[in-house]
């Protein structure tokens, strides 16, 4: 009688803390309703951006671009082109032919950037980047060459022209010193200058968001959005520039670059938010900020999930309610291990093979549960950027005055790329919260690379026209 009371406190133990890890799930499972409270909220936030009065305290800041037109395919010649704010650091060569058989061709290397260069001064990072540049163009035998060159810059930058952005604020893991409020083309010109090695002509500056759009645009003209969900999360589209009412003239339509990412820092999300992604914000080089980014984008995700893993350990549930070392190390899960621990094909014993490399010794219900707060973090992720974009399209539909919109976002970042669910998930929540628009998803291969000469293309041939 006594073996069996036992057996009955084990077992209403465990379902006891089945309960209470359900319960803890429960609050990152958003209802279609909340959902489209997000959405509403989005486009609420998207039109204090654009209007005047309200731009200046608005989160998403809705920055013009100076991009008016996607490509067309009469783009032409050979540009340098940087990438600096996603996983890789890249220098690269693009050579644009137009005309019948008109293509693509791209070199490109790729550099690290060291954190203490990250996290350093912006006379350091600059210089750094442009001893990059001399090396590629050593690399490619182009010293000599003076190309225009795009500066991809994945960072929100206030522009007033093609090649003029301000920095408004460091994201992701980038806290140099120096840039904020100071226009990133200058700095790269000065770094150029202090080198004395080359020259080089800046033509642009461009959001990888805008890099995306442009890329897909050159293939499927009715790309007319772009999305990143990647290390970080962003999106730009096509808006009427009589809407844009920070810039001067109604016709035609300019690319904005929401930076949607700060969604939710004037506490809008806040009903949504839980204490693990305050958490995570506590955590992170930019509290209070960026807090949509860091509920779904690839950098945060991981930390979510090692936030939850270390209450549930906390609470006995996990891992025998040892926290080890490992554990309270950030950023160890990365979107690729998340990607192969959601994997559909992976059994149980190798979930535990990934956390051992991780340094987690796991049970098998460990690996159970861990693999069970991982999908549930990603698929809020992937809800919520889906009801963000749900607002964008819709937004696009009503300004066109349609009921039904055909359109095509141009999509890149290692999350969507990599993980196994995301966009599954992503484009189903487009799909419900937004039934009014027919939505086709293009992933665009190297995007920023290929953008930013694209852009730079149209800028020099606007710059012709303008000095004739
Ligand atoms: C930046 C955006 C960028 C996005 C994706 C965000 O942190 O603020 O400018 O587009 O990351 O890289
Ligand atoms: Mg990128």
């Amino acid at each position: 009688a006594k073996g069996a009371a036992m057996v009955t406190a084990v077992a209403y133990r465990l379902t006891e803390q089945a309960r209470q890890i359900q319960q803890t799930m429960a609050e990152f499972r958003l209802s279609k309703a909340q959902l489209l409270e997000v959405k509403k909220r989005m486009k609420v936030e998207i039109e204090r951006g654009l209007k005047k009065d309200t731009h200046k305290e608005a989160t998403v800041k809705m920055l013009p671009t100076f991009v008016r037109r996607t490509p067309d395919g009469t783009e032409n010649g050979d540009f340098l082109a940087l990438d600096l704010g996603g996983t890789n650091f890249r220098v690269l060569l693009v050579k644009i032919r137009s005309g019948k058989k008109r293509s693509v061709e791209m070199h490109n290397k790729i550099y690290a950037i060291p954190i203490e260069v990250m996290q350093g001064t912006g006379e350091e990072l600059f210089d750094h980047i442009v001893y990059c540049i001399s090396d590629f163009l050593d690399y490619m035998g182009m010293k000599s060459a003076r190309l225009p060159l795009g500066f991809t810059f994945s960072f929100p930058c206030h522009q007033t022209s093609l090649d003029a952005g301000i920095l408004v604020t460091w994201t992701k893991g980038f806290k140099a010193t120096d840039c904020e409020g100071e226009d990133v083309v200058e700095l790269l010109r000065e770094a150029i200058k202090r080198k004395e090695e080359f020259e080089l002509d800046v033509v642009a500056i461009v959001n990888d968001t805008v890099g995306t759009m442009m890329t897909c645009a050159y293939e499927e003209p009715n790309c007319e959005v772009g999305l990143i969900a990647g290390t970080g999360s962003n999106a730009c589209y096509m808006e009427e520039t009589k809407n844009i009412e920070i810039v001067e003239g109604n016709e035609g339509r300019m690319c904005v670059n929401m930076e949607w990412g700060a969604f939710g820092d004037n506490g809008c999300l806040d009903d949504i938010r839980t204490k693990y992604d305050q958490a995570v914000d506590e955590n992170s080089l930019n509290e209070g900020k960026q807090r949509y980014e860091k509920m779904c984008s690839g950098m945060y995700l991981g930390e979510i999930v090692r936030q939850i893993l270390i209450d549930l350990t906390k609470r006995g549930f996990l891992f025998r309610g040892q926290i080890s070392e490992t554990l309270k190390t950030r950023g160890i899960f990365e979107t690729k291990f998340l990607s192969q621990i959601e994997s559909d094909r992976l059994a149980l014993l190798q979930v535990r093979a990934i956390l051992q490399q991780l340094g987690l010794d796991s049970t098998c219900d460990d690996s159970i549960i861990v693999k069970e707060v991982c999908g549930t973090v990603s698929r809020r992720a992937a809800q919520i950027c889906g009801a963000g974009m749900a607002a964008v399209v819709d937004k696009i539909r009503e300004n066109r005055g349609l009921d039904h919109l055909d359109i095509t976002v141009g999509v890149d970042g290692t999350l969507y790329k990599l993980h196994p669910h995301f966009s599954r998930i992503f484009q189903q929540t487009v799909k419900e919260l937004a039934p009014k628009c027919n939505v086709i998803f293009l992933l665009s291969e190297d995007g920023s690379g290929k953008g930013a000469a694209l852009i730079t293309a149209v800028g020099c041939r606007q710059r012709e026209l303008d000095a004739q």
